[in-house]
């Protein structure tokens, strides 16, 4: 949901204006500026400067500058052994042992130091907190609401990739409140499907939200209009926490942040991830993952979320689990549009499924429909070993 051409704008000015101010003071301390000061080689000393002290961080940045020719260290030792002439040698061969043995540079091995202390804490809490957890039980009683109006209405969706056709002459409509399936084979065009409607590859056809017609936007407008997706990466910021992956999220619905505060607050508890919501999201198991990033989506406020594979990776208690959270999502208003391979959540979650084969859609129907329409089976099993399943 966010603009990348934005976002790249912003970053570079952010960084030119740190550059322009490290420009200014550089003034004060040389007194006259020319271009002299600035050659290709003075640069790559500043390149190898910040590597050593660690190019990850923000910390790395500001150690950098300490250790810098120049700088506040380089000044003390310099004193002292005169080590002017010989800081580019040392600090080559510093760079060299950086890339071999310490990538992190300096300062990541305090980091490493920090962060297993934080674990440590964190698993304190949890060993105290666990006896407390209320998990929601997969048998509650639900209600289904009854189908609204047709949120997303695709008509002719068509994506070709060269001379390959992924989706073909697609009509499909998604009406508010359900939970809709999308399954196929492998290689049927499902994932080619969501990327056209959420905008991440071109194609021929409608796609219209809500009344909204989509096509020829770019995928963070379409965010914009109500459309959350996942991606069967998962593709979560690996060095961020559980809850600063899902605010990512938060960028687009432009809350206040009061508010943004309350909404991530509520989302959390909704996904049933409070207990990891500070934990780095390596650390975090599979299905955690995958609510996660189906948490980010949320956090935009969209009125159809499309989950491309949920339950890849989880093993049959971690899918109910999982089929629960859907449902909750649902409870609040939420339309999803669900991609899986595990047939018995698809089967025992979605009010209405279709069937993608070879990028047409082949079949459309409730879920008891769908397990005795003979062309499914004939889909997933080839033709013989089906007449096989018949006879
Ligand atoms: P799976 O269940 O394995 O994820 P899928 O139903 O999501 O499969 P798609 O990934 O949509 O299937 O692929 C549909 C067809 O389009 C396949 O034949 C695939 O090889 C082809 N395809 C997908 N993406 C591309 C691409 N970027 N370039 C070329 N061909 C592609």
């Amino acid at each position: 949901g966010i603009s990348v051409v934005k976002v790249k704008m912003i970053s570079f000015a952010i960084g030119a204006f740190i550059a322009g101010l490290g420009g200014a003071l550089l003034s004060y301390q040389q007194g006259s500026i020319t271009f002299q000061s600035f050659s290709a080689l003075a640069g790559l000393s500043v390149l190898t400067t910040t590597y050593m002290a660690g190019i990850t961080s923000v910390f790395g940045g500001l150690l950098a500058g300490i250790m810098m020719e120049g700088g506040v260290m380089f000044t003390a030792i310099d004193r002292n052994i005169e080590i002017g002439r010989w800081f580019g040698i040392v600090t080559s061969f510093g760079v060299i042992m950086t890339v071999l043995k310490n990538p992190e540079g300096i300062v990541g091995p305090a980091h490493a130091f920090f962060e297993r202390r934080r674990l440590a804490k964190l698993a304190e809490i949890d060993a105290a907190s666990t006896d407390q957890i209320d998990r929601r039980r997969s048998d509650d009683i639900r209600v289904v609401p009854p189908p609204g109006d047709p949120l997303l209405v695709v008509r002719d969706l068509s994506v070709s990739y060269g001379g390959v056709v992924a989706v073909s002459d697609v009509d499909l409509t998604v009406h508010e409140g359900q939970i809709v399936g999308l399954i196929g084979p492998n290689g049927a065009g499902k994932t080619t499907f969501m990327d056209a409607v959420s905008g991440f590859t071109a194609s021929s056809g409608a796609v219209v939200l809500g009344g909204r017609e989509l096509s020829g936007l770019a995928p963070h407008r379409r965010v914009a209009v109500g459309l959350g997706r996942t991606f069967q990466g998962i593709d979560l910021y690996e060095d961020l926490s559980v809850a600063e992956n899902i605010a990512v999220g938060q960028q687009v619905s432009g809350e206040r942040l009061a508010e943004a505060e309350a909404s991530l607050d509520r989302i959390i508890e909704l996904l049933d991830l409070s207990r990891v919501r500070e934990r780095g999201v390596a650390e975090v198991s599979q299905g955690e993952r995958q609510l996660v990033s189906i948490a980010r989506a949320l956090a935009g406020r969209p009125r159809l979320l499309m989950l491309d594979e949920p339950a890849a990776g989880l093993d049959t208690n971690e899918s109910l689990w999982l089929a629960d959270r859907l449902h909750d999502i649902r409870s609040t208003g939420v339309t999803i549009l669900l991609i899986d391979h595990d047939m018995s959540l698809v089967l025992s979650l979605c009010d209405e499924i279709h069937v993608l084969d070879f990028g047409s859609v082949i079949a459309s129907g409730t879920p008891s429909e769908i397990r005795n329409n003979p062309l499914v089976t004939q889909a997933y099993l080839g033709t013989s070993q089906a007449e096989e399943v018949e006879s």
